[in-house]
């Protein structure tokens, strides 16, 4: 190599060096902002997580429309369309109902006793209640209600049905009553009969409430049912009958 040809090679070696320097200068530069603008991402994505949990919860909220219940053993437990009770809460002291039925069926021990006792005032007035459906665990809930949507649609069955959790059948506190005039059905008409006036007029003196009163379902979520007795005791079930209250309206002025 000439001296000349030898200056110019040093030459391009050491521009090629400053356009390689150079050139790693800004791919670390470029690198850095990435990792800047990844740095916001991850932030955004990282306070995303707790929103997206919160709508977890809210698609869990509005599938089931619930919320938990503290306590589902206390007897003033409120069970409807937007409280829920757990796939596996079984009431702790369930009994057989030793009553005239058209099944076999449970009830948890003070409401069966109660029960016992307004069965035998309606027979002293030559009365015949027949139990019809006391406990129903959530598995059989779940089959009725798929059964409802079934036959009469969605609308429909949530208008007579509950979603499996929010039966009050669920909480062994609830049996459906009715009569041989209404052909031991579960009928609106069974309000009209000797027996469902009894049960109207009588069931608070025995702490039973008509959980889905007339005109009521509004506030309910359900149509009237004059079959459907929910056990809360005297006190409250007085309450709950002198001011013609709904359960709901009792809860939130109590
Ligand atoms: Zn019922």
């Amino acid at each position: 190599m000439h001296i000349q040809n030898k200056k110019r090679f040093y030459l391009m070696m050491g521009l090629l060096g400053v356009v390689i320097i150079l050139l790693g200068f800004s791919i670390a530069m470029i690198w850095s902002a990435i990792s800047s603008n990844n740095a916001p991402v991850q932030t955004t994505s990282n306070t995303a997580n707790p929103a997206a949990a919160d709508s977890t919860q809210g698609n869990r909220t509005d599938t089931t429309a619930s919320q938990a219940i503290a306590d589902p053993t206390d007897t003033l437990v409120l069970v409807n369309k937007t409280t829920s009770l757990d796939e596996d809460y079984l009431p702790p002291d369930l009994v057989w109902v030793d009553l005239p039925g058209v099944r076999e069926t449970q009830l948890r021990k003070e409401a069966a006793a109660a029960l016992e006792d307004i069965f035998a005032a309606a027979t002293a007035k030559k009365l015949s209640l027949y139990c019809c459906s006391g406990y129903r665990s959530y598995q059989t809930q779940e089959e009725l209600y798929a059964e409802n949507v079934k036959n009469y649609g969605q609308k429909e069955a949530d208008l007579v049905s509950a979603k499996p959790g929010q039966s009050e059948h669920q909480t062994g506190l609830a049996m459906d009553v009715t009569a041989e005039s209404v052909n031991f059905d579960l009928l609106e008409s069974f309000g009209q009969t000797l027996e469902g006036e009894f049960i109207k007029n009588n069931a608070h003196q025995y702490g039973f409430i008509i959980r889905y009163p007339e005109d009521k379902t509004t506030i309910t979520g359900y149509a009237y049912e004059p079959w459907h007795l929910r056990y809360v005791g005297k006190d409250v079930a007085a309450e709950i009958y002198e001011k013609k209250l709904t359960f709901e309206e009792y809860l939130k002025t109590s």
